[in-house]
């Protein structure tokens, strides 16, 4: 994988198509003197995530946004990977929950797949690819480890954070404050990673 390079300010593509991603990387990065530039802003398509990883379909969102934008390019991709299940749903998450997004359907399913294994193991995982329009790439990862538990418990965050607890903890991220689970999320050490290559300091 290239190296980083280092971003001073500026305007960046950031290939999504979610409002509420926008939002919050825009104002991750506002600090670092970023002027975040949303997918439907610039106009550029939504590309298919075909990638058989993270980083894959991380690395081709942000190529595909950097070449049809001019500008350099930030796009995420992130999931639930179940150690008994071969990081099952992996890339699959969203998909999991189908074309409704239910996602008590989504982790029924995955409670249906564990049945018979005691093994409880999962992680969240996020990848971060910033690409330019030269084709130069750098990807970083964030993960937070931790085991699930059936019946899924809370309503607080999103997808499958009812049925997380991260390591050392007892509620899930379905439970917790929202500020505890960002201290410790995927998404946030992701971002730390970037924002260290990038910018030389830890968010
Ligand atoms: P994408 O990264 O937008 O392609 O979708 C990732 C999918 O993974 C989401 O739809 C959720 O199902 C799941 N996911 C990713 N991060 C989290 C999280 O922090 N909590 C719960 N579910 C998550």
């Amino acid at each position: 994988m290239a190296e980083a390079r280092r971003i001073t300010g500026g305007r960046l593509a950031i290939a999504t198509h979610n409002p509420g991603k926008l939002v919050e990387i825009a104002e991750l990065l506002r600090p670092y003197g970023i002027d975040a530039v949303g997918a439907a802003a610039l106009g550029l398509p939504e590309p298919l995530e075909t990638g058989a990883t993270f980083e894959e379909n991380a690395r081709l969102k942000a190529l595909a946004a950097a070449r049809a934008g001019g500008l350099p390019a930030l796009a995420d991709d992130s999931g639930l990977a179940v150690a008994a299940l071969g990081g099952a749903p992996g890339v699959y998450s969203a998909r999991w929950a189908g074309p409704d997004k239910d996602f008590a359907a989504a982790m029924q399913h995955v409670e249906r797949a564990l049945a018979g294994t005691a093994d409880r193991r999962a992680a969240f995982v996020a990848v971060l690819a910033l690409a330019w329009p030269d084709g130069h790439l750098a990807t970083f990862r964030g993960e937070v480890r931790g085991h699930l538990v059936f019946p899924p418990r809370g309503s607080r965050g999103f997808g499958y954070d009812p049925i997380f607890v991260p390591e050392g903890g007892h509620e899930t991220f379905g439970e917790m404050e929202p500020a505890a689970k960002h201290a410790i999320s995927h998404r946030a050490r992701a971002f730390a990673a970037l924002t260290a290559a990038c910018f030389g300091a830890a968010a």
